[in-house]
C-alpha cells in the first residue's frame, strides 16, 4: 500500500427524509437565535416555507444568490444580514446558494447550515470560488466550511431531469478525480468508487421517475460522499478544464463537467490503470471513459462543448489557458493533446482510450 496523509474535516450531517423539520433544533445546538436563510430568486418560495417553519429563529429570507458567487450580491447579503441583526445563516439550495453561505462566512465568520437541493457536493468542502470584476477566484478556508448539512431526499424530488444528470455527473467527477489525485488514500478512494456505483445506478431511475425517492435517496446520499472526496483531496486536469471554460467562455457548471469528464478520464487512463479500473467496475463497464460517455447518453445529457455554448474559435485560447499554471495531474499535460481532447469534447466523440498514448511525450507539470 502506498504511503498516505489523511486529513479529515468535522462535519455534522443529516440525513432522510423530511429533515427540513429538525432545521430548528440544529439552529438552536448551534446556539443561535436569528438565522439568515438563503436562496435563489427560483428557490424563494422554498426559503420563506423555511422560514414560516422555523418561526422566530428565521431572521428573514435573502433571495438573491446566483451562479459564481459575484463579491457584490455577496456585499449586499451581508448588509441585509447586519440590518436584521443575523448571528447564522441557512443555505437553502445548490452549489450557487451554498457558495453564497460560505462567501458570507468567509468575511463574517458566523456559523453556517447547509441545505442542498442538487449534487453539486460544495456543502462537504472548505473551497470556495467567487467572481470580482469577471475574474472568477477560488480559495480554500476552514471558515468556509458549513457546521452542520441537513439533507433532506424530499427537496431534490423537483430537480429537473436534465439538472439531475448533469448536476450527477458533476458530482461523479469529484470522485473520478478522487481516484487518481496526488493524494488520494484508502477513505476517499473507498468513498469515491462506492460513490460513483451508487450514482450511476440511480441517476438512470431518476431520470425516468424524478419522484423516485428511494432513488434520489441513493442519489443524494452519493453526492455527499463525492462532495467529501472533492473536499479531502486535490483535483486535476478535468477540474482544471472546467474551471477555464466556466470562468473564461461562461460555460454552465454542471454541463461542462458532463461533456468534460469523459475525456478528462481517456486522457488520464494510460497514466492512472488502478483509478480507471475503479471507475470501470463501479460503472459495470470495461472502459471508464466510455463507461462515464454512455452513461451521459443514456441520461439524455449533453455530450458536446458545442451544444453547451463553446465558441470553436475559443478552442486555442482555452487550450493556452489550461497549460498555464497546471493542477497536478497524473498524466503530464501537453498543450497539443489538451487541444485535441477539447476538439474530442467540442465534437461530442465517443472517447477512444486507444488514441491516448501510454507513454508521455511532454512536461509541463511538476
Ligand atoms: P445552482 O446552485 O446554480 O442551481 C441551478 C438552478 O437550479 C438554480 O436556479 C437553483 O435555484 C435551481 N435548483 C436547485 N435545486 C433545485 C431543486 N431541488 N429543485 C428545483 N430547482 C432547483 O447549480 P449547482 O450546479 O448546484 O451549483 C453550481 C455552482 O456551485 C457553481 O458556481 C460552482 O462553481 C459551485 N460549486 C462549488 C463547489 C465547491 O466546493 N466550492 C462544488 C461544486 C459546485
Amino acid at each position: 500500500m502506498r504511503p498516505f496523509v489523511y486529513n479529515a474535516l468535522p462535519a455534522r450531517v443529516v440525513f432522510g427524509v423530511g429533515t427540513i423539520g429538525q432545521v430548528a433544533d440544529e439552529v438552536r445546538r448551534l446556539g443561535c437565535r436569528r438565522a439568515l436563510i438563503l436562496s435563489t430568486p427560483q428557490q424563494q418560495g422554498e426559503a420563506e416555507r423555511l422560514a414560516s417553519h422555523i418561526g422566530d429563529l428565521a431572521a428573514g429570507v435573502f433571495a438573491g444568490a446566483v451562479m459564481h458567487t459575484p463579491v457584490e450580491v455577496t456585499e449586499q447579503a451581508i448588509a441585509r444580514l447586519r440590518d436584521l441583526g443575523a448571528d447564522c445563516t441557512i443555505a437553502l439550495g445548490g452549489g450557487s446558494t451554498i457558495g453564497l453561505g460560505k462567501a458570507i462566512a468567509l468575511r463574517s465568520d458566523l456559523p453556517q447550515i447547509a441545505i442542498p437541493t442538487t449534487y453539486a457536493g460544495s456543502e462537504a468542502t472548505p473551497i470556495l470560488g467567487e467572481t470580482e470584476n469577471g475574474r472568477k477566484t477560488t480559495q480554500r478556508s476552514p471558515r468556509v466550511l458549513p457546521e452542520v448539512i441537513v439533507y433532506d431526499v424530499d427537496l431534490t424530488l423537483t430537480l429537473p431531469p436534465g439538472l439531475t444528470a448533469t448536476s450527477g455527473m458533476n458530482a461523479m467527477a469529484h470522485a473520478v478525480e478522487a481516484l487518481y489525485a496526488q493524494d488520494a488514500n484508502p477513505v476517499t478512494s473507498l468513498l469515491a468508487e462506492q460513490a460513483i456505483g451508487i450514482l450511476a445506478q440511480a441517476l438512470p431511475r431518476i431520470v425516468q421517475n424524478p419522484r423516485d425517492r428511494a432513488a434520489r435517496a441513493d442519489a443524494l446520499c452519493g453526492a455527499w460522499a463525492c462532495g467529501t472526496c472533492l473536499g479531502s483531496v486535490g483535483m486535476a486536469l478535468h477540474h482544471k478544464i472546467c474551471h477555464v471554460l466556466g470562468g473564461s467562455f461562461g460555460l454552465p457548471h454542471a454541463e461542462t463537467h458532463t461533456v468534460m469528464l469523459p475525456h478528462a478520464t481517456a486522457f488520464n487512463t494510460a497514466s492512472a490503470p488502478e483509478a480507471m479500473a475503479c471507475v470501470a467496475r463501479a460503472l459495470a463497464a470495461t472502459d471508464a471513459a466510455q463507461g462515464l460517455f454512455d452513461l451521459a447518453g443514456e441520461l439524455g445529457a449533453p455530450r458536446s462543448l458545442r451544444e453547451i455554448g463553446m465558441p470553436e474559435g475559443g478552442l486555442d485560447e482555452a487550450a493556452d489557458i489550461a497549460v498555464m499554471s497546471p493542477y497536478w495531474n497524473p498524466r503530464p499535460i501537453e498543450r497539443n493533446a489538451i487541444r485535441a481532447l477539447l476538439q474530442d469534447a467540442y465534437d461530442g466523440r465517443r472517447p477512444d482510450t486507444a488514441f491516448y498514448p501510454t507513454t508521455p511525450t511532454e512536461t509541463v507539470n511538476v
